[in-house]
């Protein structure tokens, strides 16, 4: 064999580029690639989203657009689906996106964060700065996501590629954008519930009652309930009680850290079941508790989970689920009880959430069986029903 070195180098770059084109997962400068349309979801009507082509728009200088991989479907978007409460209609619904980039404006060289971005990164977004444009990384935990424009709940407009339910997304310049390239598609995909349970642990620190050895009872195990159980897991807090009435998700709740579980239907009646939260904690009351339901019973009950002097965060009502019943002398005054509300998230605990996805993976959590159904976009009707019939935890519409 005589091998000159120039046939060697030939032979190494043909490697190289076979591998960078068959195995490279992301693959970059992918700028000529863009097709002249894009598919989006529609809701059209109330209960039916329509899948619609429309023309990529030209990018601004400041714009990004992103080819979508995939989308969580909320219950912001099953209500919107189901009454159009925000009366959005015609819509391109879909906020817990993520996906690729693939052409920038000249002038995006940075995510939100300060981090470098390019073609073939992984981005996620969170809102848009409308009202106003100078917040920096420093002020992003004085902003609350709530009231603020949010992709996938944006009214229609001339460019129509405003959700995450669709093939491609336009992130126009001034929009909240992160690059993520280093988490997995399944990660991404739960970052905007997780950032919610980020806000409420850090709304139950506030408190001052929540410790490491503290007694923690988390009611309601849906995917919120089951992420707070995550996220106090992954801040090293072990005395964890899940409660819930299905034996599935009290399951799960153990999967996510919990040390027990109560499961309400075992128990008749108030006084029984506080008991056997008693009982999971080997006799004591809970130090500290999150409400992570959206009934009006359960947040009267969780006052009598609580020791004297111990902390309550309610985040299960995001929407309104009408008034509840308590007894103030008895629940709050007498017992000295700390309350704390929380809603949605602020910029600061989006990014937060970037590194709890890592370590809660580090430490073994399956996060990712929270997603239990993907459709591809062209089954979107099925996915919301799906939705509003509470089958399963996480529903998702992952592109390809
Ligand atoms: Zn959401």
């Amino acid at each position: 064999m005589d091998m000159k070195s120039a046939d060697i180098e030939k032979i190494v770059r043909q490697v190289l580029e076979s591998m960078g084109s068959s195995s490279a997962p992301a693959p970059k400068a992918a700028g000529g690639a863009v097709p002249a349309t894009s598919r989006v979801a529609m809701l059209t009507e109330k209960e039916h989203f329509e899948i619609q082509e429309y023309p990529i728009p030209e990018l601004g200088d400041d714009d990004v657009l992103v080819k979508v991989e995939g989308c969580g479907v909320c219950g912001t978007d099953a209500h919107e689906f189901k009454r159009d409460p925000f009366s959005l209609i015609p819509v391109v619904l879909g906020h817990e996106g993520t996906g690729e980039i693939v052409k920038m404006g000249k002038n995006v060289k940075k995510d939100s964060a300060g981090k470098p971005l390019a073609v073939g990164d992984k981005v996620v977004t969170c809102m848009i700065f409308k009202d106003n444009p100078d917040i920096t990384m420093f002020d992003l935990n004085k902003q609350n996501v709530g009231g603020a424009d949010v992709y996938g709940l944006l009214p229609d407009d001339d460019k129509h590629l405003n959700g995450w339910f669709s093939d491609y997304i336009l992130v126009r310049g001034g929009s909240t954008i992160f690059n993520v390239s280093d988490l997995d598609l399944d990660s991404r995909i739960l970052i905007e519930p997780c950032a919610v349970l980020i806000h409420a642990v850090e709304r139950a620190k506030t408190t001052g009652i929540l410790r490491f050895n503290s007694r923690v009872v988390v009611q309601g195990c849906g995917p919120i309930g089951l992420i707070c159980i995550a996220v106090l897991r992954t801040m090293g807090i072990e005395n964890l009680v899940a409660v819930d009435g299905e034996a599935k998700r009290l399951e799960f709740a153990k999967m996510m850290g919990a040390s027990a579980t109560v499961n309400f239907k075992d128990h008749k009646g108030i006084e029984a079941l506080t008991g056997a939260v008693q009982d999971a904690f080997g006799g004591y009351l809970a130090d500290f508790a999150f409400q992570c339901t959206g009934s009006p019973v359960a947040h009267a009950n969780i006052y009598k989970f609580i020791r004297n002097g111990g902390g309550l965060c309610e985040l299960g009502f995001f929407i309104n689920g009408g008034d509840a019943t308590i007894n103030p002398h008895f629940d709050i005054c007498s017992k000295e009880i700390t309350t704390v509300g929380s809603w949605v998230y602020t910029l600061r605990d989006y990014a937060t959430t970037f590194d709890f996805l890592k370590r809660a993976k580090g430490i073994g959590l399956p996060l990712e069986k929270l997603i239990t159904h993907k459709y591809p976009l062209e089954q979107i009707n099925e996915a919301l029903v799906t939705n509003l019939k509470m089958e399963g935890l996480k529903i998702a519409i992952v592109n390809q």
